[in-house]
């Protein structure tokens, strides 16, 4: 064999072992995408304008998981999974809201219940009922559908800038209320802002939580960490250069290009509106 040839040959089976060994890389690196929304209506309102997804944006986001075939499952069946060890097909996702706005049920549920999607909502305990947020009644009517409620304090705060009493208070208090409204036990819990710290952490775990999810907060960048799950923030521009931004969002590998944040990190308190 010419020298030529050897040293294609050797290109050759580096490539396949490079190949193998990113393929392997990647594969313990694939985290279900957790999708989440805060208002869903019309995006150019000031304050709101970050925080939604105009109706249409919606409509394009969950006919593109229906028509390309990704399964959306419910947050119990994610949980559940990952407490196994369980292998998902890497078309899973989970659909998720954060606050209980009014619009949530308005103008996403009517779209999920048509395309037959399964969502999590995580309340803001206290504000139910005020203007612009969800109902009891609202709420419960959607449970029916499998829209179902989580915890997100009472008041909203930035957990890692309360005293751990308050925190205490804010979390379980939370649960309890919407527990009582609903009838059911509330198993799932979002920090506020993403924001978290260990002791916090724990209260949540004491108060007799499940899961809890955050923002791309938190070292365990893989979902190992039932307590600090990672969510992608959607939004109204996703659907931009031919769904491609969904493509990437949906992978399964977006963490992988994400900056890991400190889980305390000093931040101005997000208002809910
Ligand atoms: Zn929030």
């Amino acid at each position: 064999m010419g020298i030529f040839k050897r040293i294609l040959l050797g290109l050759l089976i580096c490539t396949v072992i490079f190949c193998i060994g990113f393929t392997l890389w990647l594969r313990d690196r694939y985290v279900v995408p957790i999708i989440t929304y805060h208002h869903v209506g019309i995006p150019s309102v000031g304050k709101y304008r970050l925080n939604t997804v105009s109706v249409d944006s919606f409509k394009y986001q969950m006919s593109f998981l229906k028509r390309h075939g990704f399964e959306v499952i419910s947050f119990d069946d994610l949980v559940e999974g990952l407490k196994k060890g369980h292998t998902f097909a890497r078309n899973t996702v989970v659909i998720q809201f954060d606050d209980g706005y009014e619009d949530n049920y308005t103008f996403a549920f009517p779209i999920l219940k048509k395309y037959n999607l399964p969502a999590m909502v995580f309340l803001v305990s206290d504000k139910i009922g005020a203007p612009g947020f969800l109902t009891w009644d609202e709420m419960r009517e959607m449970e029916k559908d499998n829209f179902m409620a989580g915890a997100h304090t009472r008041h909203h705060v930035y957990l890692p800038e309360v005293s751990l009493a308050q925190a205490r208070d804010e979390i379980a208090g939370s649960k309890t209320m919407i527990e009582d409204h609903l009838g059911h036990q509330i198993n799932y819990f979002a920090y506020p802002s993403g924001g978290f710290s260990v002791d916090i952490k724990q209260i949540v775990q004491e108060a007799g939580y499940k899961a809890a999810v955050t923002t791309n907060r938190g070292k365990y960048y893989f979902n190992e960490d039932l307590y600090e799950l990672k969510r992608i923030r959607m939004s109204n521009t996703d659907n931009r250069w031919s769904g491609l931004i969904m493509w990437f969002k949906l992978s399964g590998y977006y963490n992988l290009f994400r900056e890991a944040k400190d889980p305390g990190l000093k931040k101005k308190l997000k208002t809910v509106y």
